[in-house]
This record gives structure tokens, C-alpha cells and sequence, in this order.
């Protein structure tokens, strides 16, 4: 199995002993609002990575964060604590907040059939962890203190920014560092001081004063309890690389002398036309807000390559809402062929497509082609194959029929006793109000059957 790995630039081997534990580490949600349907793409593609390791006989340990404090609104360290800023706008408390779109995130993650991961853990769960991280730092001497708070000096790595590939010559050419201000452009905040004049809803004591943990710390510390110096694979999307995966890595590296991580794994963006989603560019879809059955948005997910940039757009939902429906009703079909007819189909195509750096959209194809044939030969055999990685790895809820309501039914009832008694005008009539309410009725031989438009 091969996994492009943003720190080697190219598809690595993944060839583990399968008696092994995998560890995975996904960067979490930072609980201060809704997630949008941008922000659950990354954590369908940590579920598909997860679901497949397993599906391919690894025993997985998945560990995720909650970001639920000293995340800010800048990613320099500046401006204010997301969390504590809605707090304020919501008249809440910082925990309130952090409590009730945790339970969201959750639900909407639910919809979209991903996984919970098996360890889940808040970062104001671990304070104590973090605060023992900085202070292995602290004698290591990467540390240093300013007036808000204890920094990372990145100056003292010799390879700072690989991750990224970052031109420190070109970034440390060009800057101009204020005496007061932090020694390096790239230095990040460990430990940030509760200002002055304000209190925060979260905070603790630590050698340094009363504060916050910095945003990249929790992750490291987290990881490090969990799953160790160095595990498998960490995931997160592509924005974390130049900021929050690159000083992961520094302090991990740092306190340890090992990358936290073998490969680094980050999934695209979800565009609405050339912009990202996200809340400052204030085109946020929510789950919920779709209209349509949520795993339609699985399926949209599922029809790009994770690396590849996606367009949300009203058409592109749809589409791929009808090609849920119809990969539905396919299987619907295929269930009632007999499975005995035999059948050349191998599923090499879906495992190939997949073992190839969890190429989804050919994993896809390669179900239409099962299908395709499977049809021509009139035989359900694939059927039980496709069900298996449906529920194991897709999560597509290929298997679900429609329910169809007693009023539809009622109707379908109607218009077998008008053909019965061939009423073939009223068998009309009532075939087109069956439309007007969303479904369409065929007559095989073995009665009528009753499909959503
Ligand atoms: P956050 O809640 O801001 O910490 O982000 C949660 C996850 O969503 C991170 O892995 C981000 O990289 C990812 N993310 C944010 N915006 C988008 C987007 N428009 N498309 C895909 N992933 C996104
Ligand atoms: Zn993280």
C-alpha cells in the first residue's frame, strides 16, 4: 500500500507487519463554532484511512484533539482566543461553548457515518502534560520568555520548516525583529500569560504565570501520551502545514530527537468557486444545512482524490445525491439476480485503486464496472463484496432502501386495481401523482416496484 507523505513529497510504502498496532493522530476540531462541511472533509479522510487500514487487517489506534483553548485568531500568536471570543459574543462561558460544539461536531460526524476515534481528548484535559512538555523544552533550552508568554526558538533547530519546505533564509532575510517582539519570525508561543486586564474563562497556573497553553502544543502532547515519540501516520488538512504540523514537528523533534510522525497525510480543500470554505470568507455550509441526505456529501467527498481541491456548489451536491440514489437502487437490483450464476468479477480494481494512496474516486469506478458486468451477466454475486467494503470502508449506506411512504403505497395499491380492471386512464392519473410526490413506479413481472426520483 503506497500513502503520499507531505514530508517526503512522494507516495511512500506502508508495508507495516500486520501483527503491529498502526497509531494515527488527526488533528481535531477547534470547538468554537459549527464545523462546516470543508472542516468535516478532513475528517472524512481520516475515517476512510482509518476504515481502510482495518478493512486491510491493521489494528488501528485512531487518537484525535479537541482544540478547545488557545487556538487565536492569528496564526502568530496574535489576537484573541476563538473560544473565549464566541463565548463572549454567545453570553457564555468558554467550557459552555466548547461543550455544545463538541456535541455538534459529534452529531454532524454521525450523519456522515465517520467513525469516533478511539481516543478522543480535549486540550484543557491535559494541561499538566503540556505544561511538563515546556519545561523539557525549557531545559533542552529552546525556550525563551517574552512579556505575553514563552517561545519557541526556532533558530535553535537546524532543519526548521521541512515539513513545508520553508525558505527560513528568505523569511529571515526580510524580517525585522522589534527587541521586545519574539527572536525569529517562525517562533511560536508555548505558553501564553492570561492578559492583564482580563479574565479568562480558561486558565491555569504553571511555572511561567497564570495562562493558556499555544495552539501546536496540545496536539504534540496528546500524541506523545498516546501514541508515543514517533508514530504512524498524522493527518490534518493541507493549512497545517506551514504553520501547525511544521512546529509539531519542532517540538516534538525538539524534546524527543524524532519526527512525532512517519508520514504526514493532508487532504485539500472544499472550494465554493475559487475561495476555501471558512468562516471569514462567510460561505459556511453546515451538515445540516444541506437539504439532502448528508452521505450525499460522503459520496461528493468520495468522487475527488482526497489531494485534489473540491467545488461545493448546488449542482455538484445533487449530482452526487442522484448518484448515491442510483448506486442504491443498483444494489437493490442486483440483490434480487441470483447469485449463483458465477461471475469473472475480481475485486482487484477496488483494492488496487485504493491501495494506491486511498484513491476513492477509482474505487468508485471500479464498483460501476462490478455493477455494469454484474447487470449484463445478470448476477447478484458482487453484490456481498460491495455491501462488505460499503460498511467497512465507504460508509455509504449503499444497503439502506428508501422507505416508502404508506401514502405511496396506498397509490401503487390504487393503480394495480385500476390496471386490473384495465382503467388504463386512471392507471395514468395515478401514476402521475405518484410522480408529483417523488416516485416512480415499474411494472416487472414480479409486481410493481417503487423507486425515488
Ligand atoms: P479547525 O476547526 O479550524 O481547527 O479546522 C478543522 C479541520 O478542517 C482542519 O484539518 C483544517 O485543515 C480543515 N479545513 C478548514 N477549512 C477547510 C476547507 N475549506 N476544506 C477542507 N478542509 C478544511
Ligand atoms: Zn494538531
Amino acid at each position: 500500500m503506497k500513502l503520499y507523505n507531505t514530508l517526503t513529497r512522494k507516495k511512500d510504502d506502508f508495508s507495516q507487519p500486520k501483527d503491529r498496532e498502526v497509531g494515527i493522530y488527526t488533528c481535531g476540531p477547534t470547538v468554537y463554532n459549527y464545523a462546516h462541511i470543508g472542516n468535516m472533509r478532513a475528517y472524512i479522510f481520516a475515517d476512510i484511512l482509518v476504515r481502510y487500514l482495518r478493512y486491510s487487517g491493521y489494528s488501528v489506534k485512531h487518537v484525535m484533539n479537541i482544540t478547545d483553548v488557545g487556538h487565536l485568531t492569528s496564526d502568530s500568536d496574535t489576537g484573541e482566543d476563538k473560544v473565549e471570543k464566541e463565548a463572549k459574543l454567545e453570553r457564555k462561558t468558554a467550557w459552555e461553548i466548547a461543550e455544545k460544539y463538541t456535541n455538534a461536531f459529534f452529531e454532524d460526524s454521525k450523519a456522515l457515518n465517520i467513525k469516533k476515534p478511539d481516543v478522543v481528548v480535549k486540550a484543557t484535559d491535559l494541561i499538566k502534560d503540556q505544561i511538563d512538555f515546556i519545561k523539557g523544552l525549557e531545559e533542552k533550552g529552546f525556550t525563551y520568555a517574552l512579556e505575553d508568554g514563552v517561545y519557541f526558538d526556532t533558530s535553535k533547530l537546524k532543519d526548521y520548516g521541512k515539513l513545508a519546505r520553508l525558505d527560513i533564509e528568505g523569511l529571515r532575510a526580510g524580517e525585522r525583529v522589534d527587541i521586545k517582539e519574539k527572536k525569529n519570525k517562525t517562533d511560536f508561543a508555548l505558553w501564553k500569560l492570561s492578559p492583564k486586564d482580563k479574565k479568562r474563562d480558561m486558565e491555569w497556573e504553571s511555572p511561567w504565570g497564570k495562562g493558556f497553553p499555544g495552539w501546536h502544543l496540545e496536539c504534540s502532547a496528546i500524541g506523545l501520551k498516546y501514541l508515543g515519540e514517533q508514530f504512524d501516520i498524522h493527518t490534518g488538512g493541507i493549512d497545517h502545514v506551514n504553520v501547525h504540523h511544521t512546529n509539531e514537528i519542532a517540538q516534538g523533534e525538539a524534546l524527543t530527537g524524532k519526527i512525532p510522525a512517519k508520514i504526514w497525510m493532508h487532504s485539500e480543500f472544499l472550494l465554493v468557486g475559487d475561495t476555501r470554505m471558512g468562516k471569514s470568507e462567510g460561505n459556511l455550509v453546515r451538515v445540516t444545512d444541506l437539504g439532502v441526505d448528508p452521505l450525499a456529501y460522503r459520496m461528493l467527498v468520495l468522487q475527488a482524490h482526497y489531494r485534489d481541491p473540491l467545488n461545493f456548489t448546488d449542482e455538484s451536491i445533487k449530482a452526487a445525491d442522484t448518484a448515491l440514489k442510483n448506486l442504491r437502487n443498483d444494489i437493490k437490483e442486483l440483490k434480487s439476480l441470483s447469485s449463483e450464476s458465477g461471475s469473472d468479477n475480481t475485486n482487484k480494481s477496488f483494492i488496487d485503486a485504493m491501495n494506491d494512496d486511498l484513491n476513492t474516486s477509482q474505487a468508485l469506478a471500479s464498483i460501476y464496472s462490478f455493477i455494469k458486468d454484474a447487470k449484463k451477466k445478470k448476477t447478484g454475486e458482487i453484490v456481498k463484496f460491495i455491501l462488505e467494503v460499503d460498511k467497512a470502508v465507504l460508509g455509504l449506506d449503499l444497503d439502506k432502501e428508501d422507505i416508502i411512504p404508506e401514502n405511496v403505497k396506498k397509490l401503487v395499491e390504487n393503480r394495480e386495481n385500476a390496471r386490473e380492471d384495465k382503467n388504463w386512464v386512471e392507471s395514468d392519473k395515478i401514476r402521475s401523482e405518484i410522480e408529483k410526490l417523488g416516485y416512480t413506479v415499474e411494472d416487472t413481472q414480479s409486481g410493481p416496484t417503487i423507486k425515488k426520483i
